[in-house]
């Protein structure tokens, strides 16, 4: 996992925005959890930090393209991605601290620091869609023979009907 930590020591009170193009800060987080999609337009994300008394307001988007497959067909489908979002993050309480309850805020040797590289991939992994179709209308690959039915209907399709149908052929309605 990439690490990216932004100090919070100097924010001044009316917030920072920071733009973060390093694009490790997703890819070896993809190739470690074997996610499948592949960045293919780098990613860029800003983010605004704004220092409250209680906590960290972090306002901010990323925007790019990935590539995935199609949860149909297996294809790949490239995907814009334009996801926005709004962290609130408490500064870290000492209690927690061993705790293995960690926040984005940490202290590191006495300054409080922002796990940028974590929040940043949070919000990419929300930002991909659960199942991306390389079309509305994508018909799939055919269960029994693998065929991509985009190509075409495969020999399953055509070999006679639904046996489930032929039950009904015979049945005559009395009047
Ligand atoms: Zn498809
Ligand atoms: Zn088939």
């Amino acid at each position: 996992m990439a690490e990216l930590w932004l100090t919070l020591a100097d924010l001044p009170e009316q917030g920072r925005e920071v733009h973060i193009a390093d694009q490790s800060v997703w890819k070896d987080p993809v190739h470690e959890f074997q996610i499948q999609a592949s960045i293919a337009v780098p990613l860029t994300a800003r983010l605004f930090l704004l220092p409250g008394p209680e906590g960290l307001l972090v306002r901010g988007d990323i925007a790019g393209q990935v590539q995935m497959p199609c949860d149909r067909c297996t294809r790949n489908v490239r995907i814009d991605l334009e996801a926005g979002f709004e962290v609130f993050e408490a500064y870290a309480p000492e209690e927690q601290e061993g705790q293995g309850a960690e926040g984005l805020i940490t202290d590191r040797q006495g300054t409080p620091e922002l796990n940028a590289a974590e929040l940043l991939w949070e919000q990419f992994l929300l930002a991909l869609p659960t199942k991306p179709l390389c079309s509305e209308t994508c018909r799939g690959l055919c269960p029994k023979c693998g065929q991509d039915l985009n190509d075409g209907s495969c020999s399953c399709d055509s070999e006679g009907s639904d046996p489930r149908m032929a039950v009904f052929k015979n049945l005559k309605i009395k009047s």
